[in-house]
């Protein structure tokens, strides 16, 4: 069974952040809503942080400020969990991880632990070698959770609509940035998804589409 569902764009979005700081952990929050028992992720979203090789601490203020934003724009979403990078040691849940995991899950129970590792993507290029699993603490054990990309076409790009009237321009440049890679990896995802190649070539030739009106629009 099914714990958790991602929309494609924002596992890029926390890869790509992951990327963009090779060296060190890096840490956000993620954006979402409980769907029956599953948990459904279509955003991420991150702020002020200190990190290094082995660890990153987010700033006190980055969850509440950003819980904050979602209500102003009158989203029926919220912070469903967070997400920090491994940079080269693969994904699990330190010690200081299973603590701060266990804070979150007193607040939300479903509460989703992301960890990426981009290293072995950064040197290979090839984006399926980027390791990505999710956590939760149960009866002080860590368990693995299942997830699965939403593929469903209209879905993504009614996230992605949303995103660009909510001008979020932090997305709109991942995205850019992120169109290849973004293709090449979920290719390498296959073995998971089967007969959903088609749907992502779909998706690809819209965002497409979407990212060249986007240029002309934008001049950023
Ligand atoms: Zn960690």
């Amino acid at each position: 069974m099914v714990d958790v569902r991602v929309h494609p764009l924002t596992l890029a979005k926390i890869l790509r952040h992951g990327m963009q700081f090779s060296g060190i952990e890096v840490a956000g929050v993620l954006i979402g809503r409980l769907v029956g028992d599953v948990v459904e992720i279509s955003d991420s979203d991150t702020g002020p942080q200190i990190g290094t090789t082995g660890h990153v601490k987010l700033a006190r203020s980055v969850a509440p400020l950003i819980a904050e934003k979602i209500q102003r724009q009158g989203r029926s979403e919220y912070i469903v969990g967070w997400y920090h990078s491994h940079p080269g040691f693969g994904c699990f849940l330190s010690s200081i991880d299973v603590d701060t995991q266990m804070g979150l899950q007193k607040m939300f129970s479903q509460c989703v632990a992301l960890v990426v590792d981009p290293h072995d993507f950064i040197f290979s290029g090839r984006p399926g070698d980027a390791e990505v699993k999710m956590f939760r603490v149960q009866d002080d054990e860590i368990i693995t959770l299942e997830y699965e990309l939403i593929l469903d076409t209209d879905k993504i790009l009614r996230n992605f609509m949303d995103h660009l009237e909510r001008g979020s321009e932090q997305y709109i440049t991942a995205l850019d940035k992120i169109r290849l890679e973004f293709y090449e990896w979920n290719r390498r995802l296959e073995e998971k998804i089967n007969d959903a190649s088609e749907g992502i070539e779909q998706i690809r030739e819209e965002l497409e589409r979407i990212s060249e009106i986007l240029r002309q629009v934008k001049p950023t």
